[in-house]
């Protein structure tokens, strides 16, 4: 890696960690965040959740942890690109969806009514508590024990009440500043990574069409540089070399714009990036075609009727298990009980926010279905 540049994040500018621990070995502190995330229990929970279709539906979709992992690959290399820090920007992408419930955003929206009266539910927060309080792995500390700047990437938006509740962690939202480059960085690359994979999951399950994507100017034009670069290709390696050049052009995009910025605002310390404007953007163009993308997708994809069908019966689950538990916790797992001593209602929560896809719907048959156990 060639020299950071000085508004980067780095060990000697980090806030450091809540409880202080050695610095180590043969490792910067925020490899050892990203392998203390690798490591972690949620971090495997991640293969079997929902990013847009359920983990059953079929083996080639992406799940969670692949969009972790595609979200990382984005942000290293823009970090990269830009002299930022790589491994800030991977352990942020690797930890930052650890609070997602099961059946994606349909779920978090559930829980979100089921706690309405109880505090909310916000998959962001919960990325949080879970690195910060969930995790069991260490005799010294609850969590994982992250850096902050780690943990403020997470982090990406909370109410003002919750910011308050945060203290140094939560001041950026009454402030008004902004997080590292780094921590903006993955904010973007985790939408470039969504954006094209669910292009992609989409073309494969058959609910969007190539003919509907033809609408949507991005692939239109990369569909025909590819048409006119091989007179021949279709099928997968046709979808393949559209997608490719679609994010190709979007992180190369986004790289020249932030330099610009970079170089208008000319930050001379981490310090400056916190205080000054937002460094991490597209161009204006780019910016009106990835939001002509993501409103295609929003209505050909994620409201199609077999989708919205597949987030009603999630959202169902997630309401009967929260009931069931929140009028007899006896029927909770025993650490969960133990929890739920403390706020029922959050134990319950959290219960239900770390179970997979096919775990809550394993937990409803054995609550619901006669005959199961
Ligand atoms: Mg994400």
């Amino acid at each position: 890696m060639s020299e950071l540049a000085p508004y980067a994040a780095r060990e000697d500018n980090s806030r450091g960690r809540r409880i202080a621990e050695d610095a180590p070995s043969e490792r910067s502190q925020f490899q050892r965040d990203r392998d203390r995330i690798v490591h972690s229990t949620a971090f495997r929970r991640l293969e079997y959740k929902t990013q847009v279709f359920v983990n059953h539906e079929g083996d080639l979709f992406r799940t969670r942890l692949t969009h972790s992992i595609e979200v990382a690959q984005i942000a290293r290399s823009i970090a990269r690109a830009l002299n930022v820090n790589e491994d800030l920007a991977e352990a942020v992408s690797l930890s930052h969806d650890l609070g997602h419930t099961p059946f994606g955003h349909a779920g978090q929206d559930a829980l979100n009514e089921c706690m309405r009266e109880f505090g909310g539910f916000e998959h962001n927060l919960q990325s949080l508590r879970t690195v910060d309080v969930l995790e069991e792995r260490y005799g010294d500390f609850d969590g994982l024990n992250l850096t902050f700047e780690t943990r403020e990437g997470i982090l990406k938006h909370c109410s003002l009440t919750r910011a308050r509740e945060l203290g140094e962690l939560g001041r950026r939202f009454i402030e008004r500043t902004q997080p590292t480059l780094e921590a903006q960085i993955c904010n973007l690359a985790d939408e470039i990574a969504y954006n094209n994979h669910d292009v992609d999951d989409g073309l494969r399950s058959g609910l969007i069409s190539l003919e509907q994507l033809g609408e949507v100017p991005i692939f239109a034009r990369f569909r025909l540089e590819v048409a006119n670069l091989y007179p021949q290709i279709a099928g997968r390696r046709l979808i393949h070399e559209t997608v490719r050049r679609m994010i190709n052009a979007q992180v190369v995009d986004l790289v020249a714009e932030t330099r610009r910025r970079l170089a208008d605002a000319a930050p001379r310390s981490i310090a400056d990036v916190r205080a000054g404007p937002i460094l991490v953007a597209y161009s204006d163009a780019m910016r009106a075609e990835q939001l002509a993308l993501k409103q295609f997708l929003r209505d050909q994809l994620y409201r199609h009727y077999q989708v919205l069908r597949m987030t009603a019966k999630a959202r169902r689950i997630i309401a009967e298990l929260f009931d069931t538990f929140l009028n007899d916790p006896r029927l909770l797992p025993p650490q969960y009980q133990t929890m739920a001593g403390e706020d029922k209602p959050r134990a319950i929560a959290d219960y239900i926010a770390g179970m997979t896809d096919r775990y809550a719907m394993r937990e409803h048959r054995r609550l619901f279905a006669v005959g199961e156990i």
